[in-house]
């Protein structure tokens, strides 16, 4: 089913993991909770560094877990988009066990809407699946948020905090992230947020994979 084209592991068509710089990408899911203004996926545009990221199909825990192959050949391993890796969660971290248990570090890139989604604080579920989180923040207002993230539930960016806060009491390292030069977005503001919570802070830049 899958094969190995390169370093870039393909289902068919599809790339479900990719290199960049040293570290190993993971494309779990082409659904997003999310219609953010700025995603190229919005609009329609598939690629990431040039790379069409649309799955045929999702890839099974097993097919995760080939496709990474020896975890300890990278810095570490991130699960991020073009889709919300979260919408599969429970697959998400047990892919992320079994890569840590093979000599990984694992990342998961996230828009921090878990709870809201599942109705219910799934924060604790994440110990010991992952190393580190980083938390798409995007802006340190409600309406700045809602006018480029477009989330169904008015109230996203307040679960979105509320998540990153107590995944601090199960994650190592918590990140929040926003994007730099969006008009309105002030990353001054969104760092003081995450320092409020004990959280790091990274400035993202548009199309880059960091
Ligand atoms: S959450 Fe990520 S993948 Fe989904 S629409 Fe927003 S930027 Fe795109």
């Amino acid at each position: 089913m899958s094969r190995r084209t390169g370093s870039v592991i393909r289902l068919k068509r599809s790339v479900i993991a990719y290199p960049q710089g040293d570290r190993l990408y993971l494309n779990v899911t082409n659904t997003c909770s999310l219609r953010c203004s700025f995603c190229p996926k919005t609009g329609g545009d598939w690629r990431i560094g040039g790379r069409h990221l649309r799955l045929q199909h999702e890839p099974t825990l097993e097919e995760i877990v080939a496709a990474v192959g020896d975890p300890g050949a990278y810095r570490e391993v991130v699960f991020a988009g073009l889709g919300e890796p979260t919408m599969r969660l429970y697959t998400v971290l047990e892919a992320g066990k079994e890569i840590r248990r093979l000599g990984g570090r694992v990342r998961l890139d996230t828009d921090g809407l878990a709870n809201l989604r599942h109705d219910r604080d799934i924060t604790a579920d994440l110990e010991g699946h992952i190393d580190a989180l980083s938390v798409s923040l995007n802006a340190q207002d409600d309406s700045t948020y809602n006018r480029y993230c477009r989330p169904r539930h008015a109230h996203s960016r307040g679960a979105v905090l509320d998540f990153a806060d107590r995944a601090c009491d199960f994650v190592p390292e918590v990140t929040l992230t926003a994007i730099a030069g969006l008009p309105g977005v002030d990353l001054a503001a969104c760092e003081g947020i995450a320092a409020t919570m004990g959280a790091d802070f990274r400035q993202r830049t548009l199309g880059v994979i960091d």
